[in-house]
């Protein structure tokens, strides 16, 4: 039950969707909330959706090694609490982490037990509409994730799953699948 697992996906997949439809059913798993450089969108939470904070702060945690992976991504920096993954799994929880692939590959790397999934989009043309049609990014912004989209393939490629978002409830029951399966349940 104290698993870590990390789901990634290109922007614009829909994981935000699928991972809140995951939680909503399954509360043995506890998402971590990252802190971020990033602007807030509207709706977004500080505490809820991210920690947001600044360049300096952020930087200040990094060299205080607080972060057990941190990644820049398109402009902004993000990283993963250390003791939120800690505590949760020395509690006998499932943690669940939803980042980049860059940081999903340096978790691997320290913690090789770790799950890591990837949410791929049904296709290219799909993708590029799903990230259009969120309509919370700007052209240029929007230009910037799709470039990162060749990359992340390429990283999905060390990845234990590979979960195509054709619909999100398929998405969820396959998500539930590998969860059952790594839990031995
Ligand atoms: P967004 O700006 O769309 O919320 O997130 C951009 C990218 O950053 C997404 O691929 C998301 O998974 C990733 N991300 C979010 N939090 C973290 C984190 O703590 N670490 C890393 N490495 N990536 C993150």
């Amino acid at each position: 039950m104290n698993k870590l697992f990390v789901i990634s996906g290109s922007s614009g997949v829909g994981k935000g969707t699928v991972i809140k439809q995951l939680l909503k059913t399954n509360n043995n798993i506890k998402l971590s909330i990252s802190t971020t450089t990033r602007n807030p969108r509207e709706g977004e939470i500080n505490g809820v959706h991210y920690f947001f904070t600044t360049r300096d702060d952020f930087m200040k945690a990094v060299n205080q090694d607080e972060f057990i992976e941190w990644a820049e991504f398109s402009g902004n920096c993000y990283g993963t609490k250390k003791d939120f993954v800690e505590n949760t799994l020395k509690n006998g929880q499932n943690v669940l982490l939803e980042i980049d692939t860059q940081g999903a590959l340096q978790i691997k790397e320290k913690m090789p037990e770790t799950i890591l999934i990837f949410i791929a989009p049904p296709s290219m043309e799909e993708l590029k509409k799903r990230l259009i049609g969120r309509g919370t990014e700007s052209e240029e912004a929007i230009q910037k994730r799709l470039s990162c989209v060749e990359k992340e393939q390429e990283n999905s490629k060390k990845y234990d799953y590979i979960v195509i978002n054709d619909t999100v409830e398929n998405a969820v029951l396959k998500l539930e699948e590998i969860f059952r399966k790594e839990n031995n349940e």
